[in-house]
């Protein structure tokens, strides 16, 4: 399956290596010809303001939302969950309100700004070492969103039908279990 990695900024290369290893076929979506090119689409953490202006400045955002209604699944890590987002909360930068969460940006304070914690997966027993780094906080959680982890009390991981979000960065590690449930639920979709 053709998977694209959105590359206008964050840490895509360390997506398309976690696909590679997966035997997929990873695409760099920089343009709509390569947004078209894809089944699945991966927004990478970073830096969400600067990849919500790039979005803007290349007319990514309307692309990338008509092909999510033409049912594309989505999965966001870290910044790429907060563009996701309906609502940033005190933010007036690009958002893409495909899944219906307030997210609240560096939302763990500066001390703590990146720890790891071992959290639980849907899809498997063994814990998953999850990195945080500057992470948002999920504070509301409303229409058919599904939260599908927590770490101390706060949602972490949660999805819809057709969008996957955590606000740690699973492609930093060598673990493939998130990029493989997101895969599972394109290969659902599609099937
Ligand atoms: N703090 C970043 C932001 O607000 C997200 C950090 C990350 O992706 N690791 O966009």
């Amino acid at each position: 399956m053709k998977v694209g990695v959105l590359a206008l900024q964050g840490d895509f290369r360390e997506h398309i290596s976690i696909l590679k290893k997966l035997k997929l076929t990873p695409i760099e979506v920089r343009t709509k010809e390569e947004l078209d090119n894809v089944k699945a689409l991966i927004i990478p953490g970073g830096e969400s303001t600067t990849i919500g202006k790039l979005l803007k400045k290349y007319q990514l955002d309307k692309e990338i939302k008509k092909r999510y209604k033409k049912g594309m699944p989505i999965y966001g890590t870290c910044a790429g969950a907060i563009v996701l987002a309906k609502e940033i909360i005190d933010s007036d930068q690009l958002n893409l309100d495909l899944i219906d969460v307030s997210i609240e940006r560096n939302a763990y304070g500066r001390q703590a700004d990146s720890f790891e914690a071992d959290i639980s997966l849907p899809n498997s027993k063994k814990p998953f070492h999850a990195i945080f780094i500057r992470a948002p906080k999920i504070k509301q959680i409303r229409n058919g969103v599904k939260i599908l982890s927590k770490h101390k009390k706060e949602p972490i991981l949660a999805r819809t039908d057709n969008i996957l979000i955590s606000t740690f960065h699973p492609e930093l590690t060598e673990d493939t279990r998130i990029h493989e449930y997101f895969i599972q639920m394109a290969k659902d979709k599609y099937n």
